[in-house]
């Protein structure tokens, strides 16, 4: 069995200093716990260098605004403290995970006085999902739970609780015997799947849901330049459930998923094709184009 998250060694950076990974704990009587208020990102690092670096601490900090409460430091200290962090793991390639949340002087739904905490925690995460699946792709089923309305909760957050049904269509799904699953949002169109973004192949151009009631990825921007730079017509439109059957290619990006070929989504078919594997090597070469870091 693999070793427990609170049991690895190393060090995390919380509320400013580094502490031993082990120490890093918070109260049982914390806001976050209980309201999930809190907020947090998903990097990775490749060669040393953390990629999208500021985009992904401009997002936690307009996360947090989103969730009514502002980190209590600057976004350069953020900076500094995720490289940092980076370097004492010694790994070249690495994921690293920032989060804030509310602490605990007041635990009721009014959180007005609560300190807000900060920390971030890097360790090696290769793969998000099976390297072996990738050739066909990977399946996906169609979830219950629905991307919510905007006006139902911080939709562009990159907030805890927006996870609850992440979660659960991710277990349905797995449970069913699939990798993950795609998520409808609140009008029934198709939204993304539980952690990643999606994007379609149709007559050599890409097609990708709109990001209005869900995270506009910052790999999803990234594939997006790319693809454009290729020459490549990319769509941001409304995708409807009837379309599903009617694409050639499909699939998912995020920060731990990467580009990820697509090759069931329920009753339908694609096949990984050359655009795929385009996005999947422009991909790659992006976030690796710095100058390679000795990493000690
Ligand atoms: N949607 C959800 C729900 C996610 O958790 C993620 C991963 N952060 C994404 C999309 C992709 O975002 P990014 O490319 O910025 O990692």
């Amino acid at each position: 069995m693999a070793v427990p998250f609170d049991q690895l060694d190393g060090e995390i950076w919380m509320d400013g200093a580094f502490v031993p990974w082990r120490d890093a704990k918070v109260h049982v009587l914390t806001h976050a716990l209980h309201y999930a208020s809190s907020v947090f990102e998903g990097e990775r690092a490749y060669g040393g260098e953390i990629f999208a670096c500021e985009a992904h601490t401009d997002r936690l900090f307009a996360s947090a605004q989103a969730m009514g409460f502002a980190i209590p430091f600057g976004k350069d200290e953020i900076n500094a403290a995720k490289r940092e962090a980076l370097a004492r793991t010694g790994l070249a390639d690495a994921y690293l995970r920032p989060i804030a949340w509310r602490g605990s002087e007041m635990m009721g739904v009014s959180a007005q006085k609560n300190t807000i905490h900060c920390a971030i925690a890097v360790w090696a995460w290769p793969a998000y999902f099976d390297p072996a699946l990738r050739a066909k792709g990977i399946r996906l089923a169609i979830a219950d739970w629905r991307r919510p309305d905007p006006r139902s909760a911080p939709c562009k957050a990159k907030a805890a609780g927006l996870y609850m049904i992440c979660t659960l269509s991710k277990h349905a799904a797995e449970a069913a015997g699939y990798q993950d699953a795609l998520m409808f949002d609140y009008r029934g169109h198709v939204a993304e799947a539980t952690g990643a973004n999606v994007f379609f192949v149709k007559d050599g151009a890409l097609h990708t849901p709109t990001p209005d009631c869900f995270l506009d990825g910052i790999t999803r921007r990234t594939v997006i330049g790319l693809a454009k730079a290729r020459g490549i017509a990319v769509h941001e439109r409304t995708i409807l459930p009837e379309e599903l059957g009617t694409f050639e290619e499909c699939f998912l990006t995020g920060t731990a998923a990467e580009v990820t070929p697509v090759g069931e989504i329920g009753p339908h078919r694609y096949t990984p094709g050359a655009i795929t594997l385009a996005m999947i090597d422009d991909y790659a070469a992006a976030v690796r184009a710095h100058p390679l870091k000795a990493v000690a």
